[in-house]
């Protein structure tokens, strides 16, 4: 794949304090208005460098790789994850950090998808983006790339890096990625994390939440992941579901799981149809992932007689993972594993801190 490069050089004379690679792949920061129908498309990245002279300031050597198309991050796909997995694998030795400019409509799940994807991760990987274009005046982008700069190259006093996992920095707040949401279509304030807390807070100061941050591991070699499995399905609960609806996602042909995307503390209907057909469906291996609708909070299979028997049928608790982390973790864990019973395991335990236990 031919992706163009850009180098830029610190303008100090003082000594660099290491190197980033940002990669672009597109999303609102990098849009213009197109003329015709005021449609926001993707933009040319070499423009973007431009609106930001500010970057040439910092004291690292940063160095800009866009992707071939840049797109609007609704397209995006596992086959873009395991690209951008690769380009990082294939740079790790080279720089020091890794940011990615993404559109915020999936960042959640390109951050979680990462996340499987690198690990063994032992350095930055920060996704940022903007709710404006680069190029409008009141733009959110100059100072979430800055500050996603400024994390990357953030150093502990003994030259270890600060943040050493896939991270989404957003209007001030450095979260882990794959705990993160997007919550918010219009405002700055546009990603969230209930049930972790952020790991950053950039003021005037930018202030570390230690105990959350991952610790730094010494001789932990990246493992770069590159199969993602995606027979796999939502079913959300609502009131009035019907068996037709159940039936026609669980009969999917080749469906290796889903992420069943319960009330409250992962409760379902106890309608005996829809426990037959939770149940049959695991007696032909399909793994069910049992997932909040709310934000907040965890499943708590059994509390309630309406999770009691979705626990005895065999159905696993997602905990307090999100459903962007919950669908990616899937597909991962599907792409690394045929066998059922080693699935469940997986999908029960956290691998990238995704979940609670
Ligand atoms: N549709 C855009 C995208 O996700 C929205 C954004 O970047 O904020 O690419």
């Amino acid at each position: 794949m031919n992706y163009s490069k850009i180098h830029i050089n610190p303008i100090s004379p003082a000594p660099t304090s290491g190197s980033v690679l940002v990669i672009y792949t597109g999303g609102t920061l990098g849009m213009v208005y197109e003329t015709k129908d005021r449609q926001l498309v993707p933009f040319n990245f070499e423009q973007i460098i431009e609106k930001v002279p500010e970057i040439s300031r910092l004291d690292f050597e940063i160095t800009f790789l866009s992707l071939p198309k840049p797109i609007d991050s609704s397209n995006v796909n596992p086959e873009i994850w395991v690209e951008l997995a690769q380009i990082i694998g294939t740079h790790y030795d080279q720089y020091d950090s890794f940011v990615i400019l993404h559109g915020t409509d999936t960042m959640a799940y390109t951050a979680s998808a990462l996340s499987y994807l690198l690990e063994n991760l032992n350095k930055p990987v920060i996704l940022t983006g903007a709710q404006l274009p680069i190029g409008v005046a009141r733009s959110d982008a100059r100072e979430n790339v800055i500050t996603a700069l400024e994390l990357a190259a953030a150093r502990n006093p003994d030259g270890t890096p600060i943040i050493a996992e896939v991270c989404i920095y957003f209007n001030s707040s450095l979260l882990r990625g794959n705990r993160s949401k997007k919550k918010e279509s219009s405002d700055f304030n546009a990603f969230h994390s209930e049930n972790y807390p952020p790991l950053a807070t950039a003021g005037v100061h930018i202030d570390y939440n230690f105990p959350y941050i991952k610790p730094y591991q010494q001789n932990a070699g990246l493992i770069v992941h590159s199969s993602l499995n995606t027979r796999v399905a939502f079913l959300k609960m609502f009131p009035g579901i019907s068996p037709e609806v159940v039936q026609a996602i669980l009969g999917i042909e080749n469906l290796r799981g889903i992420v069943l995307e319960t009330f409250g503390a992962g409760n379902a209907t106890t309608d005996i149809w829809f426990l037959s057909a939770i149940s049959k469906a695991i007696e032909k291996e399909i793994v069910i992932f049992n997932v909040s609708q709310c934000d907040g909070g965890r499943v708590a299979q059994g509390q309630y007689q309406t999770s009691k028997y979705l626990q005895q049928a065999g159905v696993v608790s997602g905990s307090d993972i999100t459903a962007e982390a919950a669908i990616t973790k899937m597909m991962f864990v599907f792409g690394i594993e045929t066998d059922y019973q080693k699935c469940v395991q997986l999908l029960g335990t956290p691998l990238r801190g995704e979940m609670s236990i």
